[in-house]
C-alpha cells in the first residue's frame, strides 16, 4: 500500500512529495509504541482521563519534581530499549537524503528523544536545535513547537508536515496551520485532522518514490 491508500480530507492538498520540510512525533512515529499511560497514570496518582503532562504542571512544586523524577526514570529504560516503527528509518533516511529540513517535536524530554533517536539509529540525522521536547517549547497540541520550526526554516506552516501516531500531533498542525500526516493508527483515527492517513511510514515512503521527486515549491 502506498499513498494512494492514504485518504486525505482536503481536495486541495499538495502532493505529499512536494513538501521539504517535515517534523516528526517520536514514540509511537518512529519508534514501536511502548508507552504505556495507564501504568504511567496510575504510578504518579492522575486520573485516567486527564493530560499527564498538564496533570502535573497544576501539582505544587515539591510534588511535581519527584514525579517528573520518576517519570524521567520510567522513559529513559523506555528510551534505551526503544525499536525504530515499519519503514520508519528509511522514510526518514530518504527524505535526508533529499535535502529535506528534519525535525522532532515530542512530548517527551529532548534528552530522552537524543537517546531514542540513537537506539534506532537516527542520531546523525537531526541537528541538535531541531529536536524539540516538552521543556523548550509548550507540548502538543499547542502549536508552539511549529511556530519554532517554521521560523527556524523560514517557511510557511501550510509547507509543512507534521507526521504522528496520535490526535494530539495532528492539533498541533491544525493550529500551527501545517498538513498533518497520521501515520501507524489503528482504526479510524482522527479522519477529520488529518491531511493524509498511512498505515506505516513503510507505505510514506512507498508513496513518495512513486511520485516525482523534482514536484517541489519554487519557494
Ligand atoms: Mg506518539
Amino acid at each position: 500500500m502506498g499513498l494512494s491508500a492514504v485518504a486525505s480530507a482536503e481536495v486541495d492538498a499538495p502532493s505529499l512529495s512536494a513538501l521539504r520540510h517535515w517534523v516528526f512525533d517520536l514514540d509511537g512515529t518512529l519508534t514501536e509504541a511502548v508507552h504505556d499511560f495507564v501504568l504511567i497514570r496510575r504510578a504518579l496518582d492522575i486520573p485516567l482521563d486527564a493530560d499527564i503532562l498538564a496533570h502535573l504542571a497544576a501539582l505544587p512544586a515539591s510534588e511535581a519534581q519527584d514525579k517528573h523524577a520518576w517519570l524521567m526514570q520510567h522513559e529513559r529504560a523506555l528510551a534505551e530499549a526503544a525499536t525504530a516503527a515499519t519503514g520508519a528509518v528509511a522514510l526518514v533516511r530518504a527524505l535526508h537524503a533529499r535535502g529535506c529540513r528534519l525535525g522532532i517535536l515530542t512530548r517527551n524530554a529532548r534528552e530522552l528523544a537524543v537517546v531514542t533517536l540513537a537506539a534506532i539509529g537516527l542520531a546523525d540525522v537531526f541537528d541538535a536545535a531541531d529536536v524539540l521536547g516538552r521543556d523548550e517549547a509548550a507540548p502538543k497540541p499547542a502549536p508552539d513547537g511549529l511556530h519554532y520550526f517554521a521560523a527556524r526554516w523560514a517557511v510557511p506552516p501550510a509547507q509543512m508536515v507534521m507526521v504522528g501516531d496520535y490526535r494530539f500531533d495532528l492539533e498541533c498542525g491544525r493550529a500551527a496551520g501545517t498538513h498533518t500526516l497520521l501515520v501507524n493508527c489503528v482504526g479510524d483515527g482522527w479522519p477529520a485532522l488529518a491531511t493524509w492517513r498511512s498505515p506505516d511510514c513503510a507505505a510514506v515512503l512507498a508513496g513518495l518514490d512513486a511520485a516525482p521527486v523534482q514536484a517541489a515549491y519554487s519557494a
